[in-house]
């Protein structure tokens, strides 16, 4: 039964065959959130969650979303932004997949865990068209918002530690102990200890 709007499969997987899709392991935690207007993508197998398994194997513990222990239940639409900039598809609750759920929207500085691994697939018509629900200015979200074909200057450099300007809120200052340690270090560093080496040449 054809939905209407519906436009064919976002990616080819599993059973169908097709080209393999783009899978992506995060070394680190990575911005996303929820991609709006993606209810036009279809699933090969029905459901996101499952072409995801297809195709990657994995079926994660955890949903994706960094910060929750809630057990993934739906093959999420993320967009990553930066340097993995793209529409990706991981597993996660059905909270964090709620579309009112504010902190998973673009400003909710919602991150996806470390070693999580994302499915790559196409933006569709609906999320190209999509308005941000509380964006503000940027009413449009990733490529719909993309620079001009002609910039008038390139941008000025590269900056992929741009996505860890927020340092991890774990980090605390180093302890007493860590201090003299450190200390210690430089102290060996500085003034490296006298090595008496004899050699013994000849019988
Ligand atoms: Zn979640």
């Amino acid at each position: 039964m054809a939905q209407a709007g519906a436009v064919p499969p976002t990616h080819a997987t599993g059973p169908s065959g097709g080209t393999p899709p783009q899978l992506v392991v995060l070394d680190e935690p990575w911005n996303g959130w929820n991609v709006d207007g993606s209810s036009d993508a279809v699933p090969v197998s029905g459901f996101h969650v499952r072409d995801y398994e297809v195709a990657t194997g994995l079926r994660p513990r955890l949903c994706a979303f960094e910060g929750c222990n809630n057990r993934p239940q739906v093959g999420g639409h993320v967009w990553l932004p930066g340097k993995r900039s793209g529409v990706y598809i991981v597993p996660i609750c059905r909270p964090c997949n709620d579309p009112d759920n504010e902190a998973r929207w673009t400003e909710g500085r919602s991150r996806i865990r470390a070693g999580a691994t994302l499915m790559k697939v196409a933006k569709t018509a609906g999320m190209r068209n999509a308005v941000r629900r509380g964006s503000g200015t940027r009413a449009r979200q990733s490529g719909a918002a993309r620079a001009p074909a002609n910039p008038p200057a390139p941008a000025p450099a590269p900056t992929p530690v741009a996505n860890r300007a927020r340092p991890y809120h774990h980090r605390r200052p180093p302890n007493r102990a860590q201090r003299a340690a450190s200390r210690a270090t430089r102290a060996t560093r500085a003034a490296p200890p006298s090595i008496s080496v004899t050699v013994t040449v000849g019988a």
